[in-house]
């Protein structure tokens, strides 16, 4: 019992030892009375293969030792249903918990995907109606469900520019890329086999049209574009970088990871996008992080159609759903049987919910990273200062003539009880806290996180070191990152004890 005791002052919960450190010889979770049949000897009924004398460090604890070490582990973790998760680009938004219900049910956790068609037509109706869905929702003319998440989509609609315009004569050999864009679109536009080319942003936060006009040319295929775009900026001039993509021939993809500000307002189709992808696991409420599973849905205009993945799940005249794989032009399969299906379930459920009332949900979106934006004005760095969609970037400008960067600051907040925020993207502001609340938020809840904001300017202008050395209220506080990534201590080693784990 080393760690709880030498942190002397420490919250038991974030102190919490090993449970090998827990056991002694004879604890027992319960109690049994005596049996009073002749008891069944383990070599009796199982295969010896199976058979030990004992188990090596085995921990013998009780009940409530038990429950409650699993339980204060769970507390070293944070979790939407603890308090706001303000990770800017992520939209980290309340999975309402009748999508786990409906995930749930018999006969949709439970199918198989090997499932005769014949026997599969609910899931299968399940896909078409998500499909049909986000059609509305964009504006766009057909879908495939399969990518397993917003880079794999990107990855899926490149693909797709790349096949259409090789069968129109040539691939082309660049793509354009925002100086303000994600970091899995140059990755993205590397591995389609295309040369990323970078086009930067006026002082406004948004594309340069003059310099896109200059740049466009038969060599380039596309342009990705995040709209609104990663500072949270509704590109205006979307339309025409639209027309002059199209009027040299080249293709405008969205990164539609920011549709949380769109949904029910605005359609991509409507200003002139040809294939973007969606993430499910943001806009449309599935739960993401620790690298669970999401859904990186693509949806492209008509001339792109014939290009995607096969099976597509085709509507017969008398309503049977059957998978066409039949399609010549198709780029092939991007994942194994239907994408992840458990995800596009919840999607379906969030989205059914609201129907048209979806627009709502952005509204609230906007006007929560609103709300925050006036509340912190006063106190960080606003550098563009454009209206807000759903998202809201500050610099760090401000306090960092005390010393004190963005990433002290989103230390610092965890010791106020939220999750941090976004830092250092987008990488046209220097020392960025990137902040989307997203719609989940009540007022309170925001006020709750602008003041724990404001409480920690002043501390940084007041008691720097404070924020320096956050957070102090965890278990570890400042971890050498690099390390921990690229040397991590997965194994309890017994001779070694608690030791290494700090
Ligand atoms: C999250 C995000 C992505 C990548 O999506 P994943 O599902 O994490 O692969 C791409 N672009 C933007 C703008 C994003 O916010």
């Amino acid at each position: 019992m080393t760690t709880a005791i030498k942190k002397a002052g420490r919250h038991v919960s974030q102190s919490e030892g090993l449970i090998f450190e827990k056991s002694a010889p004879g604890k027992r979770g319960m109690e049994l009375p005596a049996l009073d049949v002749r008891p069944v000897e383990p070599a009796e009924a199982l295969p010896e293969e199976y058979l030990r004398d004992e188990i090596a460090g085995f921990p013998e604890v009780s009940e409530i030792e038990i429950v409650r070490h699993f339980t204060r582990l769970s507390t070293w973790n944070y979790a939407i249903d603890l308090g706001m998760y303000p990770l800017g680009s992520c939209t980290m938004k309340y999975n309402p918990r009748v999508n786990e219900y409906v995930a749930r049910l018999d006969g949709i956790a439970t199918e198989h995907p090997y499932q005769p068609v014949e026997l599969a037509q609910g899931c299968l109706r399940i896909l078409k109606t998500l499909e049909k869905c986000l059609l509305e929702i964009t504006g766009m003319d057909a879908a495939t469900l399969q990518p397993a998440a917003g880079a794999q989509g990107e990855l899926t609609g490149l693909l797709l520019i790349r096949a259409y315009l090789t069968s129109q004569g040539h691939p082309r050999k660049v793509v354009l890329i925002p100086d303000s864009a994600h970091g899995t679109n140059p990755a993205t536009v590397t591995i389609a086999g295309y040369e990323v080319r970078n086009i930067k942003s006026d002082a406004r936060g948004q594309i340069d049209v003059a310099q896109l006009k200059q740049i466009v040319n038969e060599d380039v295929a596309a342009l990705m574009v995040t709209n609104p775009n990663t500072l949270g900026i509704f590109e205006s001039n979307i339309a025409e970088v639209a027309d002059v993509l199209h009027a040299a021939g080249a293709q405008l993809y969205m990164d539609g990871a920011n549709m949380n500000a769109l949904a029910g307002i605005a359609r991509p189709a409507s200003f002139g996008v040809d294939v973007m992808h969606l993430n499910l696991h943001k806009t449309f409420s599935t739960p993401h992080g620790g690298g669970g599973p999401g859904a990186g849905p693509v949806v492209v205009r008509k001339h792109l159609e014939p290009f995607l993945p096969v099976p597509v799940v085709v509507e017969k005249p008398d309503g049977t759903l059957v998978l066409d794989d039949q399609r010549p032009q198709s780029i092939g399969r991007v994942r194994a049987f239907f994408g992840n299906f458990g995800v596009l379930v919840r999607a379906l459920a969030y989205t059914l919910a609201y129907g048209p009332r979806i627009r709502q949900a952005t509204e609230d979106a906007v006007l929560n990273a609103n709300y925050i934006r006036h509340g912190l004005e006063p106190y960080y760095e606003l550098p563009y200062k454009l209206p807000s969609m759903h998202e809201v970037v500050f610099s760090d400008a401000r306090q960092r003539k005390y010393g004190v960067t963005t990433m002290d600051i989103a230390k610092r907040l965890i010791d106020y009880g939220f999750h941090p925020y976004t830092t250092a993207f987008p990488l046209i502001v220097p020392g960025a806290l990137m902040i989307e609340p997203t719609e989940s938020e009540s007022k309170e809840e925001c006020d709750l996180f602008i003041d724990a904001m404001r409480a920690i300017a002043e501390e940084a202008a007041t008691n720097p070191e404070l924020v320096k050395t956050a957070p102090h209220s965890t278990r570890i506080s400042r971890l050498d990152e690099v390390a921990a990534a690229r040397k991590p201590i997965l194994r309890w080693k017994p001779a070694e004890s608690s030791e290494a784990a700090d």
